[in-house]
């Protein structure tokens, strides 16, 4: 039997279904990986990630080699093209079979069933990216949830219930074989920063587990600190799985937190927002097409300000905690969470712009950026989501910055301007830099934020009254 693995959002050996899968029983089995560098640039995918995604395609090309699987990677410009593509090349080779792990945007399941649709071999799929699969937890009267703590309670009873599944490396199938490099052609800004391949996440998740689970709950939200696993760019390409992350957690806690107030709970409670946003993308296929998961909410009247919209992609809106934010993402491409839901609530709520222009910002620009969370976060903090903030909690970012960057370590390492600025006055630095920096050119605050929490206030109330 020969088996091709298609390999996708999943670049790793480890904890792969369908990899595992297709080696199992001792079939022949090479990979293949498909790039679509138009249908990248159509998904406003970052450089930087796309750096990452040839740096880590390059490990995992080393690592089938080390396993004697070979991966040839094919080139079509968008994903209407593919299903051509693999009819014609597979029809000059022998294969049995196509392996492959699910992906959840709605341009990836089409093009799936086309695939299907196109090939004479069987296609077999599997979840290879969340620990419980897409569509099997659901209400009673058997919706998906829209909410999140009934979805979390119903996640952990399964996953205390039925464990979680951990694949281990498939054996070798012969000698370890050459390779040669591979790359990814289109624009690409260098993600060295950020070591690639399954060692080095798998390193990362160790060393986190060892040093911070423990404390993340108390850690997690001040940016200055190094509190979170920084593990983002590696579960959005698959370079880790969902289930490593448990397995590593209980490893180093003898056994998984499964309730609020053990240690490491906050830090699953993640991993399964993670996993809402995944399970809702699949049972809700307009969260893929840029529509709003409230539909009433598709009304709201959002701002055409394309200065506001600069300054804040720029870090010049003069509130400083949301400058060294965007400025931190523009020059590393991340951002730390916390970070991440004060300059969305900032561009919805104190600029009120749509939400879209945000999350095409963030896409375009993270080394991390995956359709399911990014379009979760944005909706979350727009009020626009499922489980969304409400509407008239609207974020401080003073006082989201004197929360959790109190003295400001954070905004002096990346606004350069408010270097010498004292912590008491890091916040609202405007009066001391006029007093002790003439011509400092940091930018007065673009918006009066009391004035603009109003008014965001007033643009959902007004489609109360459309009801
Ligand atoms: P940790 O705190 O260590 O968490 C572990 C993992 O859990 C993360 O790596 C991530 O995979 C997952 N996770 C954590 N928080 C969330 C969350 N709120 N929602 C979904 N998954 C979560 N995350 C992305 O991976 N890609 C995105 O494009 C993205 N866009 C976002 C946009 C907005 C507006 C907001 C508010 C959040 C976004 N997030 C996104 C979620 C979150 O900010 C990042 O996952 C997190 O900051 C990554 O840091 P970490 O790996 O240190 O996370």
């Amino acid at each position: 039997m020969r088996h091709l693995v298609w390999f996708r959002a999943d670049l790793r050996v480890t904890d792969n279904p369908a990899l595992y899968e297709a080696t199992a029983g001792g079939a022949e089995v090479e990979a293949i990986y498909i790039d679509s560098p138009g249908q990248w640039q159509q998904h406003g995918r970052a450089p930087i990630q796309r750096d990452f995604l040839s740096r880590n395609l390059q490990a995992l090309n080393e690592q089938l080699a080390h396993l004697g699987i070979s991966l040839t990677v094919l080139t079509v410009d968008r994903f209407a093209e593919v299903p051509a593509l693999l009819a014609e090349w597979l029809e000059e080779r022998q294969f049995d079979a196509l392996y492959a792990n699910r992906e959840l945007g709605i341009d990836e399941r089409r093009r799936d069933k086309a695939v299907q649709q196109a090939l004479t071999i069987p296609c077999r799929v599997y979840n290879g990216d969340c620990v419980v699969d897409h569509g099997s937890l659901t209400t009673r009267s058997g919706d998906m949830y829209k909410v999140f703590t009934p979805f979390a309670k119903s996640w952990l009873a399964r996953v205390r219930a039925s464990g979680y599944r951990f694949l281990p490396v498939p054996a070798a199938q012969g000698e370890p074989q050459s390779c040669t490099p591979l790359g990814l052609s289109g624009e690409r800004i260098s993600s060295e920063e950020w070591p690639a391949g399954e060692a080095a996440a798998a390193e990362r998740l160790a060393q986190f587990c060892q040093s911070s689970l423990r404390d993340y709950g108390e850690q997690r939200d001040f940016p200055a600190e190094n509190g979170t696993s920084s593990l983002s760019p590696y579960l959005a390409l698959g370079v880790l799985s969902p289930n490593q992350c448990l397995a590593a957690m209980e490893y180093e806690l003898e056994q998984l937190p499964f309730s609020r107030g053990e240690p490491g709970f906050v830090w699953l409670n993640e991993l399964i927002w993670r996993e809402f946003y995944r399970h809702l993308l699949v049972a809700f296929p307009r969260l893929s097409m840029e529509r709003a998961f409230k539909p009433d909410t598709e009304a709201l009247q959002w701002s055409r300000d394309d200065q506001g919209f600069r300054a804040w992609c720029e870090g010049q809106t003069g509130y400083p905690i949301v400058d060294a934010a965007m400025r931190c993402l523009a020059q590393t491409g991340w951002m730390h969470n916390r970070l991440r839901m004060i300059v969305a609530s900032f561009l919805t709520k104190d600029l009120h712009i749509d939400w879209r222009r945000g999350e095409a910002w963030f896409m375009s620009t993270l080394i991390d950026g995956e359709l399911a969370a990014n379009n979760g976060g944005w909706q979350w903090a727009a009020g626009t989501g499922a489980d969304a903030a409400p509407y008239f909690r609207v974020f401080n970012p003073s006082t989201q910055g004197e929360r959790f960057d109190t003295n400001g370590d954070f905004i002096r390492r990346w606004v350069p301007e408010l270097a010498g600025v004292p912590a008491k006055v890091i916040h609202a630095p405007h009066d001391w830099l006029d007093t002790h920096h003439p011509g400092h050119g940091y930018p007065k605050p673009i918006v009066d934020h009391a004035r603009a929490r109003l008014h965001a206030i007033a643009m959902f109330d007004a489609l109360k009254d459309r009801e």
